[in-house]
Order: structure tokens, then sequence, then C-alpha cells
């Protein structure tokens, strides 16, 4: 079993950025400059956001981070937007979700200019993505594409199941797997809270990317020897043994799963690294 090592990657992937980020300042091209809407205090939201700042700020990268009161209206909030679209020193910006229930996430991402939107989640970037043209690809997917790449893992005519179908991660990974690419060419099927005979579909996986927020939702049994397993799940778990009273916990049972795998990632520590330098790359993408 080797381990899918995401911090050891993205620390590689950061110096190339940096590298790139000092020949553009020695050519005295612009810095890339990466802004983020946080809207209100939710926990995991601000420990996320704090993450990509701190990130940009590692590879040289100029960041913003705008932070919104919980409170503020659907129109105050597309103002926002338009102002970021409008502000020519910034070169790609997210906005941080979930957002409020009282503002429509749809309307708002519609509102990002998709050559900033360096999420990956305007339609038109995901249409794009779907046909196979350059594009901003969704972070985290994207960043597990990049290490699949990175392992060298083999991807052709393998049977891949990933479980979730959210548009932020499972369906986008579906795209992803199924294009005739490298990592890709696989043959994919995508399940859900409403498949039957989950656990035999996974059996039969020899590629399963966990996508649905559940703790250690997959067991040994439903993983076949020398599979590839991605873990994308991060839940916090109460835990009074820790400082922060709680524990991150993954979608797959790490312990009696790892054994029977080819290649798995960690959690923390694999995916989650990976969907920061992705958010980057993007970043790089559009200033150039
Ligand atoms: P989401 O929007 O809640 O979607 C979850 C998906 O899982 C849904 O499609 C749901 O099916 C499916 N699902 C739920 N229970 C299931 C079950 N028992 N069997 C099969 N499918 C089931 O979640 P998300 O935003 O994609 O995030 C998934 C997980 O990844 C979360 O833990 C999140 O924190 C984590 N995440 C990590 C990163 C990272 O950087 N590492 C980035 C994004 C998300 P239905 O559609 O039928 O409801």
């Amino acid at each position: 079993m080797e381990l899918l090592d995401g911090n050891k990657t993205s620390k590689e992937i950061k110096l190339e950025i940096a590298e790139v980020v000092s020949k553009r300042k020695a050519d005295g091209k612009k810095i890339p400059h990466l802004a983020a809407v946080l809207v209100g205090s939710n926990g995991a939201s601000m420990t996320y956001v704090g993450a990509k700042v701190k990130a940009c700020e590692e590879v040289g990268f100029k960041s913003t981070l705008l932070q919104l009161e919980e409170n503020i209206s659907e129109q105050e909030l597309i103002s926002k937007i338009i102002g970021l679209n409008n502000d020519p020193d910034i070169d790609g910006y997210i906005v941080q979700l979930p957002l409020p229930k009282h503002i429509d996430e749809h309307k708002i991402l519609l509102a990002i200019d998709p050559r900033k939107d360096v999420d990956g989640f305007h339609p038109e970037n995901v249409g794009r993505m779907a046909l196979n043209l350059p594009c901003f690809l969704p972070a985290t997917p994207g960043g597990i594409i990049e290490l699949l790449k990175r392992y060298k893992v083999q991807t052709e005519s393998k049977h891949a199941v990933v479980i979730g179908r959210s548009h932020i991660v499972g369906l986008p990974m579906t795209i992803l797997l199924q294009r005739n690419a490298y990592p890709g060419n696989c043959t994919v099927t995508l399940t859900h809270s409403k498949t039957k005979n989950l656990e035999a579909i996974c059996a039969e996986a020899e590629i399963i990317i966990a996508a649905l927020g559940r703790p250690e939702f997959v067991t040994a049994a439903m993983v076949k020897e020398g599979a590839v397993v991605v873990d994308v799940g991060i839940t916090r778990v109460p835990d009074p043994s820790k400082k922060s009273g709680f524990r991150l916990a993954g979608d797959v049972k790490f312990d009696e799963v790892a054994p029977k795998c080819s290649f798995i990632t960690p959690v923390p520590g694999g995916v989650g690294p990976m969907t920061i330098v992705s958010l980057l790359n993007n970043t790089l993408q559009a200033v150039q």
C-alpha cells in the first residue's frame, strides 16, 4: 500500500508555484491576487478560508479577505461580487460555501465573472469542463486528478465508483475520470443516497472516490484487493480528548481499508491540501 500524500505533494507544488511567482516579479509582471469572500462566522468555513489565505502568502500571491456580516442581503452581496468582477487588480476570487440560508447560492455563482471563477463553479466553467475545453477545474476534483497524476496511478480502463453527486465534488469527479485523457479513461459509476446495493458496486471498483460526508462509511468489506481509494470526506466528530473538542474524520475506515489498497489518501493530509494548491494553480492560470 502506498499513501497518496497530499501534504508532501502540495508542498512540492507550492514550491513550483512560488518559483513562477518570483520569475514574474523579476520580469516586472503582475503578482497573482486571489480574493476570498466569507459571509458570517461558520467555524469550518473560517478555517478553510484561513488556510487558503495562508497558502497565498506562502507562494508569494497577494490575497484579500472580504469578511461580511451573516445578515448581509443577497443584493448587497451581489454588489460586492460585481465590485470584484470590475477590480482589475483581482485575478480570481472564491465565495466560500455554504452561504446563509437567506442567500440563493445559485444566483451568487451566476454573478461571478467566469474568468475570475477560480473555484470552477460557474456554469460556464462546468460546461467547458464537460466538453473538455480549457477552463478552471473545480478545486477538489482538480486536486485529486493532480494527486493521481503525481503518483502515476493507472486509471485507463479501470472501473471507478464515485460515492456522492454534489456539484462541487462527486459530479465533476465523474466527468474528469471519464475523459479521454490521463488521468481518465475510466468506466465510471456515480452513486448517491438512492443507489441500491452500494456495497456490492463498491466491491467491484478498482478506484473508489468517497465524497459523501459520512465518517468511516467505506469499510474493508466494500473494497476490492488492490483498489485505489480517495477519501474526500472531512467531518468534525466530537472528541473531548482534543483541545478543539473535535477530530477530523474521513469517509473511509482507514485502518481496515488501507491494507487492501494499492493507494489510499489519509484524512487529514490527503485531498484537503491538494484542494488548496488547485485553487492556487487556477489563480496563476487566471493571471497568465
Ligand atoms: P454534499 O453536498 O452533502 O453531498 C453528499 C453526497 O453524498 C450527496 O450526493 C448524497 O446523495 C451522497 N450520500 C449521502 N449519504 C449517502 C449514502 N448513505 N450512500 C451514498 N451516497 C450518499 O457533500 P460534498 O459537499 O460533496 O462533500 C462531501 C464530503 O467531502 C464532506 O465531508 C465535505 O466536508 C468533504 N469535502 C472535502 C473537501 C476537501 O478539500 N477535502 C472539499 C469539499 C468537500 P444525494 O444526492 O442522494 O443526497
